[in-house]
């Protein structure tokens, strides 16, 4: 009976999800554990963790100490996953446009709490958000690690840097009286100085890194999906800056001279890279530059795209031309050696859907364990946290997910999330033992 009490009060502290005291100590038995440094499938593992880090990482002995087990039944368990490109403040919609002008940035803000917390329970329990209005995201960021909600890591880059008309300029499409003409203050650059200047602003907001639109995109009111929008200097000055600044540089393209300019500018990342060629592939394996997919965002919209009026004239054929193309150019890319981060672009596709993109990119040749990899130990080299996250391993913080089943041999069951557990403290668990 007192046995069955303590699993009952266990699960009620589990249930809201209780935070760590000093020197809490809380052991996880895994039936399953993938090493994600060295690739490895371990079985019946012990992780203790201590307060929010792994303290050991052994085989499963029972402890002598009446602490109690979280046995993690049938399931695998991993490190938490990490999206390296997501817009957590909103969802793509038929109103999507005509919600900039009917809501106000309070409306957007409490939207995403429920985002945020369905990023979390999906098992990613860290994000970068590529680019918010308001610096929404930012307050999102604070409002999660305050602990007022619940939401993965954030790393939130504020507001898009781009051109004037180009993608992410906040006033395309609009009328002449509505128009304006937006500066460096709401992201909108042209010339060296107005980039770095556009720099500085994010570092005074509170960004964690510097988002640009190299080229033209799809949902944007515009008509061209891939011309280049920056200029070399302009590149230059966004990229030194952002250095001196200690920010990563996340650059949107689909076209592929745009995206050899950013390259050549020293960019981080390049997101989605849809026209992706041959020599821009070996200009990114020379200088370490990251390719972050985006496949599912390419998959979405071109499906939508097929509904009457869920998308503008100048947009519905651009979704159409550039969304199928992404999942290609990854198989291509992954085949010609580039480095691969996870990423989805979700808010373009629903949050907690994330996990679709492991399919896609399985579905194109890359190993369940490499896709599983560049959602972990990948990705914390990107987000510059690979000293704190990204692998299961004894002195790294307590960010710890568990799927049902195996995914190694099914990778469908990364939508199968049993347990998450971020800095030391659980917030889903469907079973207790
Ligand atoms: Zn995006």
């Amino acid at each position: 009976m007192k046995g069955i009490m303590q699993r009952v009060s266990l699960f009620l502290l589990l249930a809201i999800g209780c935070s760590v005291a000093a020197g809490e100590t809380t052991i996880l038995r895994c039936d399953r554990m993938i090493d994600v440094t060295t690739g490895a499938l371990l079985r019946n593992q012990m992780i203790t963790i201590v307060d929010q880090k792994i303290d050991s990482i052994n085989t499963f002995n029972a402890p002598q100490s009446d602490t109690d087990v979280v046995h993690l039944k049938d399931m695998t368990c991993l490190p938490g996953l990490m999206d390296m490109h997501v817009h957590l403040i909103s969802e793509t919609g038929p109103s999507n446009y005509s919600n900039q002008f009917r809501l106000d940035p309070a409306d957007y803000a409490f939207g995403s709490v429920k985002y945020a917390e369905r990023t979390l329970m999906a098992g990613f329990t860290l994000v970068r958000d590529l680019g918010s209005a308001d610096n929404l995201a930012i307050s999102l960021r604070n409002a999660i690690n305050r602990g007022d909600i619940r939401g993965p890591r954030v790393l939130a880059a504020g507001k898009s840097l781009a051109t004037t008309g180009g993608h992410a300029d906040p006033t395309n499409g609009r009328n002449s009286r509505l128009r304006g003409d937006p500066g460096p203050a709401q992201g909108v650059v042209n010339g060296a100085s107005d980039a770095a200047k556009a720099v500085r602003q994010r570092y005074k907001e509170g960004a964690d890194l510097i988002k640009i639109t190299a080229t033209g995109g799809v949902l944007s009111q515009a008509k061209n999906s891939q011309n280049p929008q920056f200029q070399m200097d302009e590149l230059e000055a966004i990229v030194q800056t952002a250095k001196d600044y200690g920010f990563k540089v996340a650059a949107h393209a689909h076209g592929a001279e745009g995206m050899k300019r950013a390259v050549r500018a020293g960019v981080d990342s390049i997101e989605h890279g849809t026209l992706m060629d041959a020599e821009t592939m070996r200009l990114m394996k020379k200088n370490g530059t990251y390719y972050v997919p985006t496949i599912i965002a390419g998959k979405f919209v071109a499906e939508k795209a097929e509904i009457e009026g869920y998308f503008s004239d100048l947009v519905r054929p651009k979704a159409r031309a550039i969304g199928p193309m992404i999942q290609d150019t990854f198989a291509k890319a992954y085949k010609a050696g580039v480095r691969i981060a996870f990423g989805t672009d979700t808010g373009v596709s629903a949050h907690g859907d994330n996990w679709k993109e492991f399919v896609y990119m399985v579905e194109a040749g890359m190993p369940a364990i490499e896709a599983i990899q560049s959602a972990t130990i990948v990705a914390a080299d990107l987000a510059d946290k690979a000293d704190i996250l990204g692998s299961l391993e004894p002195g790294k913080l307590a960010d710890i997910i568990a799927v049902n089943g195996n995914p190694l041999e099914d990778i469908e069951r990364m939508g199968d999330i049993g347990f998450v557990m971020k800095d030391g403290e659980i917030y889903k668990h469907a079973k207790v033992y």
